[in-house]
């Protein structure tokens, strides 16, 4: 059987690839070889509806978490106090709109709570037993365990990942085999939350009248060009940048690859011929396309299988 995966065997040719990785992609923080640190354990809360949220324990991550916050929370204030609110108190938007728009914003909140706290499918004991055969599998020195490949070790997360696609620091989580479905979802969310924001930014500057029934001497609406100035910069850019991830995973999906395998140059995994709909139902864990649009957190399949997920 072809070996797709790095073993214990390669550890000298994985430094070299490691140090090139570092100089190719400055502040990368994988590691192909194990290291023999104690792993930093992710921190677990329980929450009420919401069930078991996983916090990584990573302060570039929770600062950057908390910047993604805050940008949508200056762009849901903006859009609602300066624009939304008063243009439909003076009837020129329509109802239902105005609730699309907050239809949005909570699926882009809830999957960005979702993506960002769920176990992104952590090797653990149980799995081992299935990957004993060194030909596929690798022994990960820092967690003692067998992991199945496509597996990576994440030394932010501390723990092995089952089909690894990367670890996001601006998520502070990492993406894999449970997750994958929820940082798409995110990805599309927020990608039309900035279209329906740019248009709404576009139509207050240059369609709709100066608002009549909202408070004149508001700070927020004394200074309401400056606001949505910075509003509309921050569209462009979230737009953009997650249009182009859009694409990226897209291509990954159909061509059943993941970020650290394109980074790593992994050979393609050998895999039975799937149509795009087999690879998103594989993806979302469900052949019910409906179902694809919920930010649900769906385990991944349980029996290992040929496929995306396992050998
Ligand atoms: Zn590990
Ligand atoms: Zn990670």
């Amino acid at each position: 059987m072809t070996k797709f995966f790095r073993t214990n065997d390669d550890s000298p040719d994985d430094e070299e690839l490691e140090e090139e990785i570092k100089t190719m992609y400055p502040g990368f923080v994988y590691r192909v070889s194990d290291s023999p640190a104690l792993p930093q354990v992710p921190m677990h809360i329980v929450v009420p509806f919401l069930g078991r949220l996983r916090f990584v324990r990573d302060w570039n991550g929770v600062l950057l978490l908390a910047f993604v916050v805050l940008c949508f929370m200056y762009s849901i204030f903006t859009t609602t106090f300066i624009i939304i609110l008063p243009q439909y108190q003076d009837g020129n938007l329509s109802g239902p709109f105005a609730l699309f728009y907050g239809f949005l914003n909570v699926m882009c909140l809830l999957t960005l709570l979702n993506v960002s706290t769920m176990n992104p499918g952590e090797v653990t004991s149980q799995d081992t037993d299935d990957y004993k055969d060194p030909a596929v599998s690798s022994y990960c020195k820092t967690c003692h365990l067998n992991r199945p490949p496509r597996g990576y070790h994440c030394v932010k997360c501390g723990h092995c990942v089952r089909r690894m696609d990367y670890h996001y620091t601006w998520l502070n989580n990492c993406v894999g085999a449970d997750n994958h479905h929820l940082l798409l979802l995110f990805l599309v969310y927020t990608f039309l939350l900035c279209l329906t924001t740019l248009t709404l930014v576009m139509f207050h500057l240059y369609k709709f009248p100066k608002c009549i029934s909202c408070d004149r001497e508001a700070f927020y609406i004394k200074h309401s060009i400056w606001l949505v100035y910075i509003q509309n910069i921050l569209c462009v850019i979230i737009g953009f940048q997650t249009f182009v991830s859009i694409v990226v995973q897209h291509l990954n999906i159909i061509m059943n690859r993941t970020i650290l395998e394109n980074i790593f140059l992994s050979p393609v995994y050998e895999t039975k011929k799937r149509t795009k709909f087999q690879a998103y139902a594989e993806l979302f864990k469900t052949k019910s396309v409906w179902l694809w649009f919920f930010p649900c957190r769906r385990k991944a399949m349980a029996v290992p299988q040929r496929g995306f997920f396992h050998p």
